[in-house]
C-alpha cells in the first residue's frame, strides 16, 4: 500500500526518554532514538508522541518528523542511511593498535593501571623481532587508516624499539596503502632534546597525564630523586615550542593530557582546570580511576564512589564553562565525546564508549611479549594474574582470528546496549558505552548490573547535566558546544602511505 493511501500515519519510530529538571526551563523530557537524534519536548507534546495524536503541519509534527520520531515511507531511507553513518566503526575493523614496549616504568604512580616493572627488568621489553611480528599482524586490518599508539610502563625507556617501529611500521605502510598516526603516552621524565627532535620529526603524536597542581601531581606519582611535576610541565612547555617552532598551528598541535582523578583531587576541580590552563592545554580529560592494576590492588577502586566523581565532574565541568565565557579556550574531553554524539551525526570512535565496545573489533593491545589482548585494560587485568581476556599470542594467531574469537564475540554481545536491561530502556542508549573489562572487575560478570555499576552513574549524571544546558538553551552555551564538537583534523600528524593511485 503506498503511503498516500495509508489511513492513518505516519509511524512512530522507537523513542526513550529521560525527565529533566532545569534550573530555568523547569521540567523537560529528552526523547531520543536509535539512530542519535534528540527532542526536548514538554509534558504535552511527549503525551501526544506517545499517544500517536501529533497533528500534521503543526510545528511539532514537522519537527518530529525531521528527526526521525515520526516515519513516513519516504523518510525510512534517510533514517537508515543516519543510522547507518553512525555505527560506521562497526565496518572498519580494529583501528586503534596499543603496542605496549615495555613494562619498566622510572616513576611509580599510586594507582598505576599498568602494574609497571622496576627500571631493572629488562626482560619486559618487547624485542625487535616481536614489534615486527606485531606490526605485520596490524597492516592485515583492512582499514586503510590505523593509529599505533606506544604504551607501557614507559614507551621511552625501550626507545630503540620504539623509533624501529615507527620505521618499519613506515615501510610496511607504504606496501599495504595505509595512512598511519602514531602516538606516544608518556610521562616525560626520559624526554631528551634528541628523542623530541625524532619525534617531531617522524610526526608521532605526544601525549602525557597531568595530575593537576605540583602537590597533587606528586602525590599521584613518585619520580625517584625528583619532580614527576617538574619534569611533566618542563616537557609540555618544550614540546608545545616545538611544534611552534617547526610552524604548526598550536590550536591543533599541542600535548594532549589527560587527569587521572583520585580522592585527593575531588576538592580541587578549580585547582586541576587551573593548572591545566596554566600549562596552555586546549583539553583537559577528567577521567575516573579505573579499577586496574595498582588502582585495585593497592588504593582500592573504592577510593570514591560513582556519586562523588560525579559532583566532583560537575563542579569542574561547570568551572570550565565559566573560563570559557571569560575568554579561555579549553574543552573537557568526556563531555565532548557524549556531546559529538547528540549534536552531530557522527560517533567519534571512542572505543569505550561506543555499542559495541572497541575490544578486539575495534582495537588490538599487543603485550611486550607478544601477547594479544582486547585492549588494553584486558592486558591489564592479566597483569593482575588473570588471562580472561588474553585472546593468543603474535607467533600463533592471524588477524581474522583475533576479531573472530570467542572472546571477543562475548564482549561484543556484553557492550551492546540494545540487549542489556536499564540501557535498552534508557534515553541516553545512543550515545552510551559500558565496558566489560570494568563490569568483571568491579561486579564480577562481563554483562553490567546497571543499578549498582558506578560507571553507569557517571555517564548518567554527566549526560544528565549536559542535557540540563540544551534544554536551558543558553546560546553561548549551546554555541561553546558546538565549537567542542568541531573535527579537527591534524593532517601533519598523519603519514599517507597510500600510493598516489590508491588515493
Ligand atoms: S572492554 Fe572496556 S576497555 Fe576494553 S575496549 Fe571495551 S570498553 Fe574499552
Ligand atoms: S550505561 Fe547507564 S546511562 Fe548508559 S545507556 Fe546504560 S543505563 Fe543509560
Amino acid at each position: 500500500m503506498s503511503s498516500a493511501k495509508r489511513r492513518i500515519g505516519p509511524e512512530r519510530n522507537l523513542f526513550r526518554f529521560r525527565k529533566i529538571d532545569s534550573d530555568k526551563a523547569g521540567a523537560r523530557n529528552v526523547v531520543t532514538n536509535d539512530h542519535g537524534a534528540f527532542a526536548i519536548l514538554d509534558d504535552d507534546q511527549l503525551d501526544l508522541l506517545v499517544k500517536g495524536r501529533v497533528k500534521r503541519g503543526t510545528d511539532l509534527f514537522k519537527e518530529l518528523k525531521e528527526k526521525g520520531f515520526l516515519l513516513d515511507e519516504e523518510d525510512i531511507a534517510r533514517v537508515a542511511a543516519d543510522l547507518d553513518r553512525r555505527v560506521g566503526y562497526l565496518y572498519r575493523g580494529p583501528v586503534l593498535h596499543i603496542m605496549v614496549v615495555t613494562l619498566r616504568c622510572n616513576e611509580v604512580c599510586r594507582y598505576c593501571h599498568a602494574s609497571r616493572a622496576s627500571m631493572k627488568e629488562t626482560e619486559t621489553d618487547m624485542s625487535i623481532p616481536t614489534s615486527e611480528k606485531v606490526v605485520d599482524m596490524i597492516m592485515r586490518a583492512p582499514s586503510d587508516t590505523l593509529t599505533i599508539e606506544f604504551q607501557g610502563g614507559e614507551p621511552l625507556a625501550n626507545w630503540e624499539v620504539v623509533r624501529h617501529v615507527v620505521d618499519y611500521a613506515m615501510e610496511e605502510g607504504r606496501k599495504a596503502g595505509k595512512r598511519i598516526m602514531f602516538s606516544l603516552v608518556s610521562n616525560l621524565s626520559m624526554m631528551d632534546d634528541e628523542k623530541l627532535a625524532w619525534l617531531i620529526d617522524h610526526k608521532v603524536q605526544i601525549s602525557t597525564s597531568l595530575d593537576g597542581p605540583k602537590e597533587l601531581h606528586d602525590e599521584n606519582r613518585k619520580l625517584a630523586g625528583g619532580s614527576a611535576y617538574e619534569d611533566c610541565v618542563k616537557w609540555m612547555g618544550r614540546i608545545n615550542q616545538a611544534y611552534l617552532d617547526a610552524g604548526l598551528d598550536p590550536d591543533l598541535y599541542h600535548v594532549e593530557a589527560l587527569a587521572t582523578i583520585t580522592r585527593k583531587h575531588l576538592d580541587h576541580p578549580k585547582e586541576l582546570v587551573d593548572e591545566y590552563i596554566a600549562q596552555g592545554c586546549r583539553a583537559i580529560f577528567l577521567r575516573p580511576l579505573n579499577p586496574f592494576g595498582f588502582a585495585k590492588t593497592k588504593i582500592s577502586s573504592n577510593d570514591y564512589t560513582g556519586q562523588e566523581f560525579l559532583e566532583f565532574y560537575v563542579k569542574a565541568l561547570e568551572y570550565i564553562i565559566e573560563q570559557n565565557r571569560k575568554g579561555v579556550e579549553i574543552l573537557e574531553r568526556l563531555a565532548a565525546i557524549f556531546l559529538t554524539k547528540v549534536l552531530t551525526p557522527d560517533d567519534p570512535n571512542y572505543m569505550d564508549i561506543r555499542s559495541p565496545c572497541g575490544a578486539g573489533i575495534g582495537q588490538i593491545a599487543y603485550n611486550y611479549d607478544g601477547g594479544i589482548f582486547t585492549c588494553d585494560e584486558g592486558r591489564m587485568v592479566f597483569q593482575m594474574g588473570d588471562d580472561l581476556f588474553k585472546l593468543g599470542d603474535v607467533d600463533s594467531m592471524e588477524l581474522r582470528d583475533v576479531v573472530t574469537h570467542d572472546t571477543v564475540k562475548s564482549l561484543a554481545l556484553a557492550s551492546t546496549l540494545d540487549s542489556i536491561p536499564g540501557c535498552a530502556q534508557c534515553a541516553y542508549k545512543p550515545y552510551c558505552g559500558t565496558c566489560p573489562v570494568y563490569n568483571y572487575t568491579e561486579q564480577g560478570n562481563i554483562f553490567p548490573q546497571n543499578p549498582t555499576n558506578d560507571r553507569c552513574t557517571i555517564y548518567m549524571g554527566v549526560q544528565d547535566r549536559l542535557f540540563q544546558y540544551l534544554v536551558d538553551d543558553d546560546k553561548e552555551i549551546i554555541d561553546l558546544f558546538h565549537r567542542w564538537v568541531e573535527v579537527k583534523d591534524r593532517p601533519e600528524y598523519m603519514h599517507d602511505e597510500r600510493r598516489s593511485e590508491d588515493r
